[in-house]
C-alpha cells in the first residue's frame, strides 16, 4: 500500500503530496502522523490518503519509518476539511493541517515529554535583585500563569533566568502536568430560565434540523445565548458534540461562567489568555472525549471533535472571523463545510448581522430566525443623537456634550453606573473640517482617505490614489482640520476632573495586559456604584451589568470614516452593540450618541433599532456601487525579500489576469496591480493585485485566478489570496 503524505516543513511555498510505501499490516492510516525520510533527514508527515499504487517507480519510493502516535491525530473529516480549505481559499495543505494541531503535537520528531515550570510556595519576589530583570519578568509571568512549559519560558526570558530561579527554590520543574489554576470567573447568580415562545420556537426549528445554516437575528438581550445553550443540550442528549465560536473580545468571564454553570466540565475553553500548556490540556480533553463542547475564538472551529451535532458562530458579523494572516480563511465557510460533513445545523447569531449574511438569508441561502424582543420584555434603551457641530457653535469645544454631562450627573446622583465608549481604532484614519464637517474622500471610490504620516499624503486604500495633505478645508477654507481622535485615557482624565469622587475605570488593550487585570476591572465595576467605565470595543459586547443606566458614545463617527465600503455597516453594528449594554435589568436605560453627522441614515436607523431599514438602504448602495455581496473582491498578495522578484511575479500574474478580464469582460468591475499600503512588513516587500468581479461566474473566475497564482509560485516569493478582505493594509 502507498500512503500520500504531506510533509510538515516550514517555509515551503510548494504544496506537494509525496508517496511513501507503508509497512505491511501498518497500524496507522489516514490522519496519522508518521516519521518519513525527506531530503536526507527524518521529519513529520501526515497521511492524507492511502492508495494501491504509485505512479512512481517502486525503486524511487521511500518507506514510512514509523507512526508517531498511537491514534491518528486527524479524522477523515478533518482531512476532507483541509482539502476544502485548500480549494476554497488557495491554501497549502501543510498550513491547513497545522490549524488542527497544537504546537505540542506537531514539531519534528521531538520527544513528547513536556517539562513544566511551576512557581513554589517559597517564591519571594522581593528577594530577587532589581537588576535581574529577566528573573523578575519570569516570576511575574509565572505569578499570572501559575505554570508554563520550560521551552516557552526559556524562549521568553532566557535559560539562565529560569535556572537561577530553580536554584533559589522559587520555581520547580516537573515532567507531569500539575493541576492548573482554575479559570477566573466572575461570580454571577444562576438563574432559572423558562424559554420565551420565540426562543422555544427557534430551538425547535434548529434542533430538529439536519445540515442547514440559520441566521439567528435577535436584538441585544433577546436571549440568543440561551438558545445556543438549549441547542447544545439537545445535541449532547443525542450523544453528539458541539462547537461554539465567539469573538475573542466577547469571551467574557460572564459568558464563560454561564457555560460552566450549564455544562460543567464537559466544556473546554480555547482562548488566547490561556497559557500554551493550558490550551493543550483543553485540546486534549476534547480529543480524548472528556470534554464535548468547545468554546473559543475563530480557531476553535478546528477543535478535535468527532460527531458534531451543532456549530454556533456568535456575533457572526464580527471581523475577527476573517483570518488575515496565513492561512487566510473565512470562518463561516469553514463552519458551514464542517456542518455539511457532519450533517448538523450551523447557527450564525447576531443582533446586527453582516449585510452579506442577511443578504444570504434574503436569497434563501440561509434560514432567518428572528428574536424581536428582549427576553425580559424590557424596552431597548432610548437613544438620543447629539449634534457636536452645534455644541461647538454654542461654545462647547470639550469632549462631552452638555446633554451627556447632565445625564452623567444624574446617573451618579442616582447611584447608578455609566459606560462610555470610544473607538480608538479610528486614530488618525480620517481628516475632517471642524467648522463644516467636510471629510476628505477619494473622488473615485467615495471612501474616506487615510492620512499617511511618513510621506504626509492622503491615500485611498481601495484604488491607491494619492492626494495632497489638507492645510485648509476645501469647502469653507477653515484651518481647523481635525484628525485622529481622543483616546480613552483623555476621557478618563476629563471625567476625573468633572467627577472627582466617582470611581472611573478604563478597559482597553493597555489596561488589560494580563488576564487578572481584565477580570479585576470588571469585578470592581460590578461591585461599585456609582461608577463609570470607559472603554474601547472591549466594553461593547457580552457584558451584562444590572446597574448600567447610561451609555455614552463619544464619537460615533470614528468608524463611519474608515476607508472601507463596510464603514457604515460597522458603525451600525457598534452603536447597536454598545447601546445594548444599557438598561438590561429593571432600571431603564438611556444612550447618548455624539456625532458631527446627525442626519446620516445610519444614526436614524440605529437609534430606532431598525435593522431592516438599514439593510435596505445599505444593500441598495452596494448594488449601485458594485460592492459585495453583488461582487467579490479578491486580493492577490505577493511578498518576498527580493523586491525585483516580487515585482516580476506581480507583473506576470497581473498580465494573465488582464487576459482573464478580457475573457470575462462583463463580469469584471476592477483590476489593478499596485504596491500594498504597507509596502514592507518584516523585511518583505508587498505588492497586490486587487480584483472585483460579479458573483455570477465567481467559481469559474476564482478557480482561474488560483491557477494563475499556482503557475507563478516560486521558492522565493509567496503568493497569498484573500477573498473579500476586511482590511487592505
Ligand atoms: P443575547 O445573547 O441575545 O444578548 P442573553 O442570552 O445574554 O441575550 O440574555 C440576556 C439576558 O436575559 C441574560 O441575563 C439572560 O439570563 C436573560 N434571559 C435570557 N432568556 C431568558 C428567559 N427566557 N427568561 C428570563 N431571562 C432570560
Ligand atoms: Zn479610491
Ligand atoms: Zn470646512
Amino acid at each position: 500500500m502507498i500512503a500520500e503524505v504531506i510533509v510538515d516543513i516550514l517555509n515551503s511555498n510548494v504544496d506537494k503530496i509525496f508517496d511513501y510505501k507503508m509497512q505491511t499490516q501498518a497500524t496507522y492510516g489516514v490522519g496519522s502522523r508518521v516519521l518519513v525520510p525527506f531530503a536526507g533527514r527524518n521529519i513529520d508527515g501526515y497521511i492524507i490518503n492511502i492508495k494501491e499504487q504509485s505512479l512512481l517507480d517502486d525503486s524511487k519510493l521511500k518507506s514510512i519509518i514509523k507512526p508517531l502516535d498511537t491514534q491518528p491525530v486527524l479524522s477523515q473529516k478533518m482531512v476532507q476539511l483541509c482539502f476544502f480549505m485548500k480549494e476554497k481559499f488557495y491554501l497549502r495543505l501543510a498550513d491547513t493541517i497545522r490549524l488542527f494541531l497544537p504546537p505540542q503535537v506537531r514539531g519534528g520528531a521531538k520527544a513528547k515529554v513536556v517539562k513544566y515550570a511551576t512557581i513554589t510556595p517559597e517564591a519571594d519576589i522581593s528577594k530577587i535583585s532589581k537588576r535581574s530583570t529577566s528573573q523578575l519578568a519570569l516570576m511575574l509571568y509565572l505569578e499570572q500563569n501559575a505554570q508554563e512549559q520550560v521551552p516557552v519560558l526559556n524562549n521568553k526570558f532566557g535559560s539562565q533566568a529560569l535556572k537561577k530561579l530553580v536554584e533559589l527554590g522559587f520555581v520547580k520543574i516537573d515532567e507531569q502536568k500539575v493541576l492548573r489554576k482554575p479559570t477566573n470567573a466572575l461570580s454571577i447568580k444562576q438563574k432559572n430560565i423558562t424559554l420565551t415562545n420565540h426562543q422555544q420556537k427557534a430551538v425547535e426549528i434548529i434542533s430538529n434540523s439536519r445540515y442547514n445554516t440559520f441566521l439567528l437575528h435577535g436584538v441585544t438581550g433577546s436571549g440568543k445565548t440561551e438558545v445556543y445553550i438549549e441547542c447544545i443540550k439537545n445535541a449532547l442528549k443525542q450523544g453528539k458534540t458541539a462547537i461554539m465560536l465567539v469573538p475573542e473580545i466577547s469571551l467574557t468571564p460572564q459568558m464563560l461562567t454561564r457555560f460552566r454553570n450549564a455544562f460543567g466540565d464537559t466544556v473546554a475553553i480555547l482562548h488566547s489568555m490561556l497559557s500554551s500548556g493550558e490550551r493543550y490540556d483543553e485540546w486534549y480533553r476534547l480529543k480524548n472525549g472528556d470534554a464535548k463542547i468547545a468554546i473559543g475564538a475563530r480557531s476553535c472551529i478546528f477543535a478535535p471533535l468527532e460527531n458534531i451535532g451543532i456549530i454556533v458562530v456568535d456575533e457572526e458579523h464580527d471581523t475577527s472571523y476573517f483570518s488575515e494572516s496565513n492561512p487566510r480563511y473565512y470562518t463561516h465557510e469553514v463552519a458551514r463545510y464542517l456542518g455539511y460533513v457532519n450533517d448538523c445545523p450551523v447557527i450564525l447569531g447576531s443582533a446586527t448581522p453582516s449585510i452579506h449574511s442577511y443578504y444570504n438569508a434574503q436569497i434563501g441561502a440561509y434560514k432567518l430566525i428572528n428574536l424581536p424582543n428582549r427576553a425580559n420584555d424590557k424596552p431597548l434603551p432610548s437613544m438620543q443623537i447629539v449634534d457636536m457641530l452645534s455644541e461647538i457653535r454654542n461654545g462647547n469645544t470639550g469632549i462631552f456634550s452638555g446633554a451627556l454631562l447632565n445625564y452623567l450627573k444624574d446617573c451618579i446622583d442616582q447611584n447608578k453606573q455609566a459606560m462610555l465608549f470610544i473607538n480608538r481604532r479610528g486614530y488618525a484614519s480620517y481628516m475632517m473640517c471642524k467648522e463644516c464637517g467636510y471629510v476628505a474622500k477619494c473622488t473615485d471610490c467615495d471612501v474616506s482617505l487615510v492620512y499617511h504620516k511618513e510621506d504626509n499624503m492622503l491615500k485611498c486604500h481601495y484604488c491607491n490614489k494619492r492626494y495632497r495633505m489638507l492645510t485648509a478645508c476645501p469647502q469653507c477654507h477653515s484651518q481647523y482640520i481635525k484628525y485622529g481622535a481622543v483616546g480613552t485615557q483623555q476621557i478618563v482624565e476629563a471625567l476625573q476632573q468633572a467627577f472627582p469622587n466617582t470611581l472611573i475605570l478604563r478597559l482597553d488593550n493597555d489596561t488589560t495586559q494580563n488576564k487578572n487585570s481584565y477580570v479585576e476591572i470588571l469585578e470592581k465595576f460590578n461591585n461599585t456604584t456609582p461608577a463609570i467605565l470607559v472603554g474601547t470595543q472591549m466594553i461593547a459586547k457580552g457584558h451584562d451589568f444590572n446597574n448600567v443606566t447610561l451609555v455614552g458614545i463619544i464619537d460615533a463617527d470614528l468608524s463611519l470614516h474608515f476607508s472601507d465600503f463596510r464603514a457604515t455597516e460597522r458603525t451600525f453594528q457598534l452603536i447597536t452593540q454598545v447601546a445594548g449594554r444599557a438598561g438590561r435589568s429593571e432600571f431603564e436605560g438611556r444612550v447618548v450618541l455624539q456625532t458631527y453627522f446627525p442626519k446620516h441614515y445610519v444614526y436614524r436607523c440605529a437609534t430606532n433599532y431598525d435593522y431592516p431599514a438599514f439593510y435596505r438602504k445599505e444593500i441598495n448602495l452596494r448594488e449601485i456601487a458594485h460592492f459585495p455581496p453583488f461582487t467579490k473582491i479578491l486580493r492577490v498578495l505577493i511578498s518576498g525579500e527580493d523586491e525585483q522578484k516580487v515585482i516580476d511575479v506581480s507583473r506576470n500574474i497581473s498580465n494573465s489576469l488582464q487576459q482573464l478580464k478580457k475573457e470575462y469582460a462583463s463580469d469584471f468591475v476592477y483590476l489593478q496591480a499596485m504596491k500594498c499600503p504597507k509596502k514592507r512588513i518584516q523585511n518583505k516587500y508587498r505588492y497586490q493585485i486587487l480584483t472585483r468581479y460579479y458573483t455570477k461566474n465567481d467559481k469559474e473566475i476564482t478557480t482561474k485566478i488560483y491557477e494563475t497564482c499556482s503557475r507563478n509560485t516560486t521558492q522565493k516569493v509567496s503568493i497569498f489570496v484573500e477573498n473579500n478582505p476586511q482590511n487592505l493594509s
